[in-house]
């Protein structure tokens, strides 16, 4: 039969193997498929007494804890839309999610951090405790319930993007959606049963939801969740016994410099056997290094919240110095602009297939701008696509950088600075000055930090002068989204000091 709503790949996995694990919370408590099961069911009552009925939005004020876990596929027992987002948020973020989308009730998880508390108390909310999790919730301002499809074509979650270029929207993501995606993570990585993911992705983001929650319903796996991420966690979890590790970049970069910090070269004594990395660009000599400590190659794949995560990803062996995306995933389209590349063949990626969203909550206008009529997705990426047909991402358009007519991509600069062995992270802008657009460099360092000038000499080796940024600042810390994204768009704000200092030298 087929599986029309995401929570029924709990209940097959319940049905098949009731006492294996499913799903561990960040303080090591296990629920097996079956307790599992019982918990979304127990939940989705819980909604449903708070009046919660079919097309129904349910803010979830979401840490990375069972409860949230629960509280989504609760939300699809009740064919309601799950809208998990990040509990660290702001209270005016959090109010601006609110009003868009009108839950009938909002869920607040296990109160871990001080915000998630904050927002709680705010909203008036009751504690209710259930047998898995401690949870709270209150009314929301309730509009009017969405129309409900029968079929797969519902909507489950609406995921707020990341806002690296703007204002977060709503996508929309059906139960299809979620479904293909989950089973195309899991084929991906070859899981079985006896996998355990790690889980220090939010469960928030279309990365954590795809390749956490929704591969290990679908092929039986556990998901391990990670509340708050952190090196030495990360570090514990791979010697205790997980088999695979969704990742961001930046997680890898963290996680070598403690190793390095600790004298460690090698993991050892561990199950690991599948490491990768997306959301953002991966770099050459993080991989490099962080494959010589796993001993594993580092696979990357790329996707978007509008692509319910993966759209291609790498199939490499260790050491291979390929740093493509990989191949399209099976069973969905890639494209290059047909009507505008350059002549390297660099032009905007497209995507077509059973991962593309519904579209932007109540914005069909935004939606018309991003899916044209034959259903392909245009994901705001620049790209080219290679002679074995692997996808290699440049840059975003919006972030590309035309230097006195030159094209910089920030990644390739990024790139030159992270090479050098005191720098942990680096983002590179553009921004417009004199009729031109200069390079800035906002660099992250390990202690003692080089002398920017130390780093402009070691870029001027590796790039052409026109990609050379003409600032670098040395930073504390660079302004990140919950996954560790770097928020380009805060970039000039946060160091509007700093600049306006150096632009006074000129
Ligand atoms: P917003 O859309 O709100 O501005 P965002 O695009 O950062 O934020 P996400 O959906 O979280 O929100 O991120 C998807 C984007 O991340 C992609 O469009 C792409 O630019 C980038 N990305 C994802 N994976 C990779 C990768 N492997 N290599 C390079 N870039 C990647
Ligand atoms: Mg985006």
């Amino acid at each position: 039969e087929t599986t029309r709503r995401i929570h029924e790949l709990i209940a097959r996995q319940a049905a098949q193997r009731g006492q294996a694990p499913g799903l561990i919370d960040g303080d090591g408590r296990v629920l097996s498929f079956a307790e599992y099961l019982a918990a979304i069911e127990e939940m989705a009552g819980l909604l449903r007494d708070r009046g919660v009925v079919g097309g129904d939005r349910v803010l979830i004020v979401a840490e990375n804890c069972a409860a949230t876990a629960l509280a989504i596929f609760a939300a699809s027992a009740l064919d309601a839309i799950a809208v998990p987002v990040n509990a660290r948020m702001t209270g005016p973020e959090l109010s601006r999610i609110v009003a868009h989308c009108e839950p009938r009730a909002i869920l607040f998880t296990c109160h871990v951090s001080p915000e998630a508390r904050a927002h709680a108390e705010g909203a008036g909310a009751a504690q209710v405790a259930t047998a898995t999790a401690d949870i709270a919730v209150a009314s929301g301002p309730a509009g009017a319930s969405d129309p409900v499809e029968a079929g797969p074509g519902q909507v489950a979650v609406i995921l707020y993007t990341t806002g690296t270029t703007g204002d977060p929207k709503g996508v929309m993501l059906t139960h299809a959606n979620l479904l293909f995606a989950g089973a195309s993570s899991a084929r991906m990585r070859a899981m079985v049963p006896e996998d355990r993911i790690y889980g220090a992705l939010p469960l928030t983001h279309v990365f954590g939801l795809a390749s956490m929650l929704m591969a290990g319903a679908s092929c039986g796996a556990a998901v391990q969740l990670e509340t708050r991420f952190a090196p030495d966690r990360l570090l514990a979890a791979l010697k205790d016994g997980a088999t695979v590790l969704p990742a961001v970049p930046q997680m890898h970069a963290l996680l070598m410099k403690h190793t390095a910090s600790l004298g460690l070269e090698r993991l050892e004594g561990a199950k690991l056997r599948y490491v990768s990395s997306g959301a953002a660009p991966l770099d050459p000599a993080w991989k490099r290094k962080a494959e010589a400590f796993y001993g594993l190659p580092l696979q990357n794949g790329y996707g978007m919240t509008e692509s319910t995560a993966g759209v291609s990803g790498t199939r490499n062996a260790i050491g291979d110095p390929d740093i493509s995306v990989g191949p399209a995933l099976p069973g969905l389209e890639i494209r290059i602009d047909p009507t505008a590349s350059d002549a390297e063949g660099v032009g905007e990626i497209h995507t077509r297939g059973p991962h593309v969203m519904k579209g932007y909550y109540r914005n069909a206008q935004a939606t018309a701008q991003v899916i044209d009529a034959d259903g392909w997705l245009r994901t705001g990426d620049l790209g080219k696509i290679d002679a074995e047909g692997r996808l290699h991402v440049v840059g975003r358009c919006k972030e590309l950088i035309i230097r006195s007519g030159f094209n910089v991509y920030p990644p390739e600069v990024e790139a030159a600075l992270n090479d050098h062995p005191c720098v942990v992270q680096a983002a590179v802008i553009g921004r417009a000055r004199g009729g031109n657009e200069e390079v800035l460099a906002f660099v992250q360092c390990i202690d003692p930090a080089p002398d920017p000038a130390t780093l402009k000499a070691h870029v001027s080796e590796r790039l052409s002068s026109y990609k050379r940024p003409s600032k670098i600042l040395i930073v504390d810390r660079l302004p990140a989204a919950a996954t560790g994204k770097i928020l380009k768009h805060k970039l000039l704000g946060t160091f509007a000091d700093r600049l306006a200092a150096l632009d006074a030298e000129e």
